[in-house]
């Protein structure tokens, strides 16, 4: 998918609860810097890994990299099974 169709992108955040663009993704995170789930939410639409790679500093891909990488905590786990659960209501 060329790059500027991915920028049109658009679903449904898991923390916000409403539809969101690819573009709000890439500065959600802290210090304007893509949101820590945005490999997790974006890999079903398009090779986001590989967008990111080319399109981020080396040393914020590969930050982003190891955020995504780390173990979820319980807290993280329990957010993610409620999604789960969250999603399969009708
Ligand atoms: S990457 Fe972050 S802001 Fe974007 S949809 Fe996922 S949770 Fe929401």
């Amino acid at each position: 998918m060329p790059d500027q169709d991915v920028n049109n992108l658009e679903r449904r955040c898991p923390r916000l609860g409403s539809d969101i663009s690819f573009n709000y993704c890439l500065i959600s995170g802290e210090d304007d810097n893509p949101c820590f789930k945005i490999l997790d939410c974006w890999w079903e639409y398009f090779d986001v890994t590989d967008y990111l790679r080319r399109n981020m500093p080396e040393a914020a891909f590969a930050e982003l990299i190891r955020t995504a990488e780390k173990p979820k905590n319980k807290i993280g786990s329990i957010i993610d099974i409620i999604q789960k659960v969250q999603k399969t209501k009708p």
